[in-house]
């Protein structure tokens, strides 16, 4: 028996199916948890002491790779000064105003602990400032674990959903409207039929929990007029995005200003932390100087705050940016000319999928058009991968992440050891 094995099956006596989050137990992929030790760089360690180049690299935070030296420095730092201080401090004031300055229409930021708290709130909040009830969010779109998010769509036309998980209310759900990705026209009836009872629309810009689905300029643009028309708000949700295509997010490269956003991942650093934004007057809505209630005990913590601010730091001047699209091209090339093999990219997201697309333009824009192969074929190739030392997002719908820490070198090697891949040859 492994040690992961064996931590494995102590885990499952204290702790439900043995993970504090589903995806690690690996059952996407056929196997157990893999119990990891430590990390630095690109490479990631078990507890049976092999190293893997890590693609899946904490599912997005860590864009500098893992324990990057200015970020470890500051925070040990941060926590000779005291870990907690459950008061105001400088250290989200000054995470604040880089955020605040480096994002135009980001007037105001209230620091979270969660990218699920920060959607939780921006939804309070769009209720609050409409006086309207419903949520149109988009089936193939993750906004972490708050009950309105767990709805997925009910039967039938686009409308009212059906809740996605036990212990979600009917209730709930039915204030939920879910719509189709890459479908204007769906989306059109559904904005005739239920325009002036949404509040506001969530969506990931660029959705990167269901594969890496980009939408067309022409879609998000029409959601953005049709929500304008309704005098309903648009949230874009960058809990991937953020800071991670761009300082400024998808937002930044596309153009579009949606009226609230939600961060999370690289804007902590490593570090749990979520933040939710907007436009001054929206914000001003929040407690204490609003209506709308949100708190938090370990809120703008300031070791989070800390690592944040160093990670956005390395940011700010566009190299980080210019580097990791390199990593892009480099791996685009070294995987372009397999036939079996999807791969779709923007930036330092990836997705690769086995098999083909029947689309017209060979991107996959919606969860329907991810082949059944790449969903089957998913596990044995998580696993060969994984036997050549690479440690792949252990999913077939998680995208994989490179950083800064990346090489040509090690994405050379992941490309090789795809290469061998026996249904790929
Ligand atoms: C990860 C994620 C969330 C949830 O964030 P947590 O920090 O896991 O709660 C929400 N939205 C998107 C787009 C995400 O990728």
């Amino acid at each position: 028996m492994s040690r992961s094995e064996e931590y494995f099956a102590r885990a499952r006596n204290v702790t439900p199916g043995g993970v504090h989050s589903p995806v690690r137990a690996l059952r996407a992929v056929g196997g157990t948890a893999l119990f990891m030790e430590s990390a630095s760089g690109a490479t990631i360690r078990d507890v049976d002491g092999n190293s893997y180049i890590d693609y899946c690299m904490s599912f997005g935070p860590l864009i500098h790779g893992h324990s990057d030296p200015e970020i470890i420095k500051a925070v040990h730092a941060a926590i000779d000064r005291g870990t907690s201080l459950g008061t105001a401090e400088q250290y989200s004031l000054e995470l604040a105003e880089l955020i605040t300055d480096s994002i135009a229409w980001v007037d105001s930021i209230r620091f979270v602990n969660s990218g699920t708290e920060a959607v939780m709130t921006a939804i309070r909040l769009a209720r609050a400032a409409t006086g309207r009830v419903k949520i149109l969010k988009f089936d193939g779109c993750y906004h972490g674990h708050t009950d309105s998010m767990l709805i997925r769509a009910g039967s039938g036309l686009a409308g009212p959903g059906q809740a996605d998980s036990a212990g979600v209310p009917a209730g709930i759900a039915a204030d939920t409207l879910v719509a189709q990705l890459d479908d204007i026209h769906s989306l059109e009836q559904l904005f005739d039929r239920h325009g002036d009872e949404i509040a506001a629309a969530i969506i990931e810009p660029l959705p990167a929990n269901y594969g890496l689905l980009p939408q067309t300029g022409a879609f998000l643009q029409m959601l953005a007029d049709q929500l304008q028309r309704h005098d309903a708000l648009l949230i874009f949700d960058e809990v991937i995005t953020g800071f991670r295509l761009a300082l400024g997010g998808f937002a930044e490269i596309s153009g579009m200003q949606p009226d609230l956003v939600t961060y999370g991942k690289v804007i902590g650093g490593g570090f749990p932390v979520g933040a939710l934004g907007g436009r001054r007057e929206l914000m001003d809505l929040l407690a204490p100087d609003g209506p709308v209630y949100q708190a938090g005990t370990l809120s703008a913590n300031p070791v989070a705050m800390v690592a944040g601010l160093v990670a956005l730091r390395k940011l700010r001047d566009g190299s980080a940016y210019r580097e990791l699209d390199e990593h892009a091209n480099h791996l685009a090339n070294a995987l372009a000319d397999l036939d079996d093999l999807l791969v779709q990219q923007r930036g330092s997201l990836f997705w690769m999928g086995l098999g083909q697309t029947d689309t017209p333009d060979g991107i996959v824009r919606s969860p329907e058009a991810i082949p059944e192969s790449a969903v089957k074929r998913y596990s044995a190739f998580f696993q060969h991968m994984l036997g050549n030392g690479i440690y792949l997002p252990p999913s077939p719908f998680e995208v994989g992440f490179l950083s800064t820490a990346h090489t040509d070198q090690h994405l050379d090697e992941l490309a090789v050891a795809v290469r061998q891949f026996p249904a790929i040859q």
